[in-house]
């Protein structure tokens, strides 16, 4: 475990510093601090490191969340209707170019295997976030709201990487009940094959902040999301965001 750890620190800061030069006028709010680089230990170590941080650098891996925001004013510029999507559901259906590919992927393997799985909601601008949050706010309260619901510009909803899905067998609704539909199963064991990950999974809500959410999927590209399965992890500690 230490030797993960080790791993994981190291390789944040090339992932870090490409995010920096990608998005910082954009969305400068979601930078966490880029960590220092630690010399490597042996040339052995120095060479699975490299590797891995070639791997994990993506635009695809950053982290929205209780700590990490977006600006205000973020909206991904490659946004696309997602499909296939359950229509009327959300007037918020768009997710970024690569993710609505990957869902299509991911939808039309389930199809196969008979099951129909489709998005609810994809990419939130942070003025609808704002809007919902504080209508949950009002209708539970807010320390209750904050469990199942971001502040605006922390909804991972902005960012345009993750969708809100569901199937026939739970009328399209969102519930915990999903995880155990044959659909929320599947999309337990297959979502990576996609890249996609399920963001808030069942006992590691004190890391997440959030509860079990199963129908909650979030992209972050194929050997990040292969990793994140395996190792069981949470993308906050996949990115070492917690100890
Ligand atoms: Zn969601």
């Amino acid at each position: 475990m230490i030797l993960a750890v080790t791993f994981l620190y190291f390789t944040a800061g090339p992932i870090l510093s490409d995010k920096v030069g990608e998005i910082t006028t954009a969305i400068p709010e979601a930078l966490p601090a880029v960590n220092p680089v630690p010399a490597a230990k042996d040339k052995s170590e120095a060479k699975t490191m490299e590797t891995s941080a070639r791997n994990r650098s993506s635009e695809y891996l950053i982290l929205v969340n209780k700590t990490h925001s977006l600006n205000k004013n973020y909206e991904p510029k490659d946004l696309t209707t997602a499909d296939p999507v359950v229509k009327g559901a959300s007037q918020y259906q768009k997710l970024r170019k690569p993710v609505a590919k990957a869902f299509k992927k991911l939808s039309d393997a389930a199809a196969k295997k008979g099951m129909t799985i489709k998005v609810t909601s994809g990419y939130r601008p942070y003025s609808y976030q704002k809007y919902l949050f504080n209508k949950y706010v009002d209708k539970d309260g807010r320390y209750r709201a904050e469990q199942y619901s971001a502040e605006p510009g922390h909804s991972e909803h902005q960012s345009g990487l993750c969708a809100d899905v569901s199937s026939p067998s739970v009328n399209y609704n969102l519930v915990q009940a999903y995880g155990t539909t044959a659909e929320g199963k599947w999309l337990a064991s297959n979502a990576h094959k996609y890249g996609f990950i399920i963001r808030f999974p069942k006992g590691k809500e004190k890391i997440t902040g959030y509860e079990y959410e199963p129908w909650h999927i979030r992209y972050v590209g194929k050997a990040a999301a292969k990793e994140i399965r395996k190792q069981k992890l949470t993308l906050e500690e996949y990115l070492e965001e917690v100890d």
